[in-house]
């Protein structure tokens, strides 16, 4: 199959020869007729496939055919984005795939000045790639009108309509013109979101170009358990004997991120934060200077899990593991993109067992465990997925005294010694397991 057999017209063609690229991927070859037909759609498809160009190719040839002119305060397609590098992201590569077409694209986001925003909105826009917060700014200071919108796209779909930002989709969707083309793309769609997202949706076609839920295979995946206190030794360790290059790592919190960042600056290895309370300009500095080879070492929280693209990453380090179940598989494929190979490892503390359970629900793989020679944790973590049911399997009575008579392996102490599930695993809703605590459970989730 070529991209011509797909039906895009020549200065789309053009543009991707310029790229290199050659044959459509899978997502891209069922979403790009579709697309250019005006269909509805619920696309997923794993991480790092090209579904950027899988929406924006027809959708810039839908737009070059169109005689209609867009209007001054106006815009033709919305992209919505749930992070500002992913908007930066996402609008260059509209910029690159509609480089020899005269369709106009901006990206507009929140941690910047809105003047020059609203300046360029004046004059209209064909594309608006954006981030809910700072578009619903934008609408209500009158700086855009979505009269014109003909077609939405929500990428990363299902972070978009989950609980974070429920409030500013609701607003969108009152004001956008109810006969529209609505895609989503996701890598990952829990079963809520689907059928809340199908009420939004035009008799949508679905895309599913892999299992469900499921991470990349070039993306070798396995998890280092670990006392919590040793995270920064063992990381700084196996950093040193593996001879790491570049690596993206991944911490729970915004504090947790910093700290780690100080301690490998004082050990002079060039690191840098992406983080929610970091000025937009240093994050995106941080991400260039990572994707220019100039920083080894990228600490992030989740803000930095979804869709970007950083060419030959070779590795993801998960500090802590994420407390949506759904983040892993999008934080693993920052990796493992564009047909290439990858690592990704976890370190894992006793108390993240239950975090570690739902993960492997959702994926529905247990994650090999690779203790680190003199590493091994006191604390020991409790065993989880098929090796947990391995475990649990009736074993003949013992004899009273042994092992204190419980009939349960030392390591599963303090997580299901009542042998009921308590891993909190779900497979909709976000995946949130049961964590106490979980900061954010039921909250915006301030990125
Ligand atoms: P995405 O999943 O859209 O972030 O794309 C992942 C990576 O694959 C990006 O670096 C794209 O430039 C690249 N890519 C997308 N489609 C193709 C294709 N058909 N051939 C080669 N590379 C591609």
């Amino acid at each position: 199959m070529t991209f011509s057999s797909l039906g895009l017209a020549a200065p789309l063609l053009q543009a991707l020869e310029t790229l290199g690229y050659e044959t459509p991927t899978p997502i891209q070859a069922q979403a790009i007729p579709a697309v250019l037909a005006g269909r509805d759609l619920m696309a997923a498809a794993q991480t790092g496939t090209g579904k950027t160009a899988g929406f924006a190719l027809p959708i810039l040839q839908r737009l070059s055919e169109s005689e209609d002119k867009v209007a001054s305060n106006s815009i033709r397609v919305l992209v919505l984005v749930p992070t500002r590098e992913l908007a930066e992201q996402v609008h260059a590569s509209f910029r690159q795939y509609g480089e020899h077409l005269a369709v106009s694209t901006y990206a507009a986001y929140g941690g910047v000045s809105i003047n020059p925003q609203m300046m360029r909105l004046r004059r209209g826009v064909d594309v608006l790639v954006a981030t809910p917060g700072r578009l619903i700014d934008l609408f209500t200071q009158n700086a855009i009108k979505f009269k014109q919108v003909q077609t939405l796209v929500l990428d990363e779909a299902d972070r978009m309509l989950d609980l974070g930002f429920a409030n500013e989709l609701d607003t969108l969707f009152a004001a956008l013109p109810k006969k529209r083309q609505t895609l989503l793309f996701s890598a990952t769609f829990s079963d809520e979101i689907r059928s809340m997202a199908k009420g939004r949706l035009r008799d949508p076609l679905s895309i599913e170009v892999a299992p469900r839920n499921s991470t990349v295979k070039a993306i070798k995946q396995w998890v280092v358990p670990v006392d919590k206190k040793r995270k920064t030794e063992l990381f700084l360790f196996m950093r040193k004997d593996r001879k790491w290059g570049q690596v993206l790592v991944f911490v729970k919190t915004r504090r947790g991120v910093d700290e780690l960042v100080a301690t490998l600056l004082a050990k002079k290895i060039k690191a840098d934060a992406i983080h929610g309370d970091k000025p937009q300009p240093a994050r995106l500095r941080a991400l260039e200077s990572f994707k220019a080879g100039e920083v080894q070492i990228l600490v992030a929280t989740d803000v930095a899990a979804r869709g970007l693209d950083i060419d030959d990453l070779p590795q993801v380090v998960n500090y802590d593991l994420p407390i949506v179940a759904e983040d892993y598989i999008h934080r693993i494929g920052r990796t493992g993109r564009a047909g290439a190979t990858g690592q990704a490892i976890s370190l894992v503390c006793a108390d993240e067992a239950p975090l570690l359970a739902a993960i492997e629900t959702l994926i529905k793989q247990t994650l090999s465990r690779e203790e680190e020679p003199g590493f091994e944790p006191d604390h020991r973590v409790p065993l989880t997925g098929a090796s947990a049911i391995a475990a649990k399997k009736p074993k003949k009575p013992k004899v009273v005294g042994g092992r204190g008579g419980k009939g349960v392996p030392g390591n599963w102490v303090g997580f299901d010694e009542g042998g009921g599930k308590r891993t909190g695993a779900r497979s909709t809703g976000g995946a949130r397991p049961a964590a106490k605590g979980s900061p954010k459970a039921g909250k915006p989730r301030g990125r």
